[in-house]
């Protein structure tokens, strides 16, 4: 491990949970695998790298991110591919993703190549929790957070990375099914020059009622708009969102306020290879009705390393619902599921070279 500056220890579970994991209902996060990365942030330097046990940690119940929340976390995902080569998708996006959200959030910056070694470490020690059916995959959540107990606001002096593994279905089940938003008028998610762009669990805490209210209405997700004129659209909370008007594809710009998603990136990066024009800017939600109600609004859908991509069928602001294009997936949406998910699966070249190869065998896990 070049990256490290002490050597990787490991230790090993004695007995493994896997067998007694049923890869046949997965759902989204239920399960985790058998090790986890672990590192300490101290003195100054991120120490003793180590693969060990997942389990309990002992915490001071005056641990600052418990009752600050300086904490950020990452999610990506690794594949096994039908040649049996693992896969993992973008990891330098994440790295540097991660990076910046701890700057905001004032957390010890993890160097990227160590970051990206320490997922190599952790997924190919924990290789046969990679589900092996396409739909399927080994999610990967790397979190940071501050372990210093203190109850003065301040950044902690004391942090911890770890990285856990989960192996998933994609998030909203096996078959493409068209997800239904409610577009949220009242509250918002994030606000110009607060931490919206950073992935921190405060802007999910904030989410969550509105979230429910959405629910109970029979939606599956709210649908935000800005924080100051409740006007523009936003994202979903864990997508970024598209809208395809005839052949120009819209996003909302980044501006400080929404999380720049890889599959996002992915998405435009793809479109502009195959000639549509994207237009990354702000979009009303008027704008979006209007399309709707003229027939122009020919698909909308999600992007997200949850989902990879989730057509939306319906739109609901205030009473009045908007169905897009019969609540069916449309065809470009399709299309991109397809390719994003033949690059991850390796059925089709990669490319921008966005997969790194994580080498089989796992004899003293990545120590090497
Ligand atoms: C993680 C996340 C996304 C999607 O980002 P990906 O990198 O594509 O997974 C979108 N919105 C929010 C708020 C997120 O936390």
């Amino acid at each position: 491990m070049d990256n490290l500056r002490d050597p990787l220890s490991v230790t090993l579970v004695t007995e493994s949970r896997l067998t007694s994991t049923d890869f046949n209902d997965l759902g989204f996060g239920n399960h985790f695998s058998d090790h986890m990365f672990s590192m300490e942030f101290e003195n100054g330097a991120w120490r003793n790298p180590s693969i060990i046990p997942y389990g309990p940690i002992a915490m001071e119940p005056g641990t600052g991110a418990l009752h600050y929340s300086q904490s950020v976390f990452e999610g990506l995902k690794a594949f096994r591919g039908s040649d049996d080569q693992i896969r993992v998708f973008r990891p330098d996006m994440n790295a540097r993703r991660m990076a910046r959200s701890c700057e905001r959030l004032c957390i010890p910056v993890i160097d990227p190549a160590l970051f990206i070694e320490a997922v190599r470490a952790i997924v190919r020690t924990d290789q046969d929790w990679i589900p092996g059916k396409r739909g399927q995959a080994l999610y990967v959540r790397p979190i940071v957070f501050g372990v210093e107990p203190h109850l003065e606001v301040r950044p902690a002096s004391r942090y911890r990375f770890l990285i856990m593994t989960s192996p998933v279905r994609t998030y909203y089940g096996d078959e493409i099914t068209p997800v239904a938003l409610h577009v949220q008028q009242h509250y918002t998610r994030a606000s110009p020059g607060g931490v919206g762009e950073a992935k921190t669990g405060g802007n999910y805490a904030a989410s969550l009622l509105p979230g429910e209210r959405a629910r109970d209405q029979g939606f599956n997700q709210a649908l935000w708009l800005d924080g100051i004129e409740h006007k523009y659209v936003e994202e979903v909370g864990q997508m970024n969102i598209f809208f395809r008007f005839g052949d120009t594809v819209v996003t909302p710009a980044l501006r400080g306020t929404i999380l720049p998603g890889v599959t996002r990136d992915s998405v435009i990066t793809l479109l502009r290879d195959q000639g549509f024009a994207v237009e990354e800017r702000r979009l009303a939600v008027d704008e979006v009705l209007e399309g709707s109600r003229s027939g122009t609004l020919r698909e909308v859908f999600g992007a997200g390393t949850a989902a990879v991509i989730a057509p939306v069928g319906r739109i609901c602001l205030g009473g009045t619902t908007y169905e897009i294009n019969n609540n069916e997936p449309g065809e470009l949406t399709g299309a991109l599921y397809n390719k994003i998910t033949s690059i991850q699966y390796g059925e089709t070249n990669d490319p921008h070279g966005w997969n790194m190869l994580v080498p089989a065998g796992k004899a003293a896990a990545a120590a090497e």
